[in-house]
């Protein structure tokens, strides 16, 4: 079988299946199959496919069909430009969540300043973040260890002469306590928390729902991680600190009363590719 061939039978595959981007995620399967890009794929596409190489896409191809998303059967996702390995210990990556980096290069992270970045997963943001600003010190938190030693990887592999200090625990609690003295104080604090309604989870896609769900589930009113995040920002902030969060935009109104309440000013969103409001972030005064 031609490669072009490939490409277009596992696409009508996945559109038989219900895959929205039929023919995108055929070429991305065939292209790790071989080991390739996209693009030189379309150079290629008249070669002729190894036997060994199309028995490996009809079963990516069938994996994809079941729903597994394409990140976690190539084990990779590009987060601005940067390619991060994903497992399904960790969210993949999204595009809406370059947003939240954008808004801190915007309005957040000077040269200097120490981040912090709570609920990190893959270390996306912490690592885009320290890649565009390599004088930051950043300090990313996860609860779970295996999103730990994901990010830990990404960090190692992206950022060879920078280094991101990963802490284990529940939000603030993972930072270790001799960094509680006004000079351990963060310029920016940022994070893409849980924060989708428990009832919903169930009826998000079959993809984002072999997501590990404790990244996604923010409680019944889905602001339960967001609200402790607000709440104890003041104790690690600089005066004139940010903090920056992404969330769903029916959420914003509620947090931006929540940060209003402790002290926060210019409030500010951005929007995300489909002009809903994503990221919601302010200053904090003491
Ligand atoms: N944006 C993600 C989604 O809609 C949710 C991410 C999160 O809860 N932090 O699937």
């Amino acid at each position: 079988m031609l490669i072009r061939e490939a490409i277009v039978q596992g696409s009508a595959d996945l559109k038989f299946a219900g895959i929205e981007s039929p023919r995108l995620d055929s070429s991305l399967l065939l292209a790790h199959v071989l080991k390739t890009t996209r693009t030189a794929l379309v150079a290629a596409d008249t070669d002729t496919l190894s036997e060994k190489a199309c028995a490996e896409f009809c079963e990516l191809i069938e994996r994809r069909c079941s729903g597994e998303c394409v990140a976690y059967i190539t084990g990779k996702k590009e987060f601005r430009g940067l390619e991060f390995e994903v497992n399904p210990f960790v969210l993949v990556p999204r595009p809406d969540t370059e947003i939240l980096v954008e808004a801190a290069l915007e309005i957040g992270a000077e040269d200097q300043g120490r981040v912090l970045e709570l609920c990190t997963g893959s270390g996306a943001i912490a690592v885009a973040l320290k890649y565009e600003l390599p004088k930051l010190e950043i300090h990313a938190t996860d609860i779970c260890p295996n999103a730990l030693a994901v990010a830990t990887q990404n960090a190692a592999r992206l950022l060879p002469h920078g280094k991101i200090q990963f802490y284990q625990g529940d939000l603030y609690n993972a930072i270790p306590t001799q960094s509680f003295d006004s000079s351990q104080l963060y310029s920016l604090i940022i994070s893409n928390p849980p924060y989708i309604q428990s009832h919903k989870i169930e009826k998000l896609p079959a993809e984002v729902q072999k997501e590990p769900r404790i990244a996604l589930d923010g409680g019944f009113s889905g602001l339960d991680i967001i609200e402790r995040i607000i709440e104890q920002a003041p104790d690690h902030l600089v005066n004139g600190g940010t903090l920056l969060l992404e969330a769903d935009s029916e959420q914003m109104d509620n947090i931006k009363s929540l940060l209003e309440q402790k002290g926060f000013f210019s409030i500010k969103s951005f929007n995300d590719l489909s002009g809903l409001e994503r990221v919601i972030g302010g200053k904090f005064e003491k």
